[in-house]
């Protein structure tokens, strides 16, 4: 079932903290996100959302696809934030990374979890995904 505005955010940055409060900004209305960390978590929340065109919104045009693949089969579940590197809220920044784990039940049953190195880039002030490496 989809969360609706206040209920808790998917991407559970600040416990209690609702969607609308959260991620809901970023996904539904296209506030940009201030940081990789945002970005990425407001990403998560379009996977559970569901919502492809934030997806696509947020991919950078070098290495994004034509469109976003069918996010139906997998229920996402949880996001752990591991790590984040550079990509702070200074104008300098133009890259910056974020390591997470996302966990997932899929619809034959089956649960995993993601883990991904992500890179982010910085273009005319805003915050795109780029590409990722998939982890142990
Ligand atoms: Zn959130």
């Amino acid at each position: 079932m989809r969360p609706g505005p206040d209920a808790e955010c998917p991407c559970a940055w600040v416990p209690g903290r609702s969607l609308r409060e959260c991620c809901g900004p970023l996904v539904l209305d296209g506030v940009l996100a201030p940081t990789p960390e945002a970005l990425m978590r407001s990403r998560y929340t379009a996977f559970v959302l569901r919502d492809a065109d934030h997806l696509w919104r947020t991919w950078h045009p070098r290495t994004r696809p034509a469109q976003v693949g069918d996010l139906d089969g997998v229920t996402w579940l949880a996001l752990r934030v591991l790590d984040t590197g550079d990509g702070g809220m200074n104008e300098a920044d133009t890259r910056g990374t974020v390591t997470f784990e996302a966990s997932y039940l899929a619809d034959d049953g089956r649960r995993g979890v993601l883990r991904e190195h992500s890179r982010f880039e910085r273009r005319a002030g805003r915050w795109f995904y780029v590409d990722g490496d998939e982890l142990d």
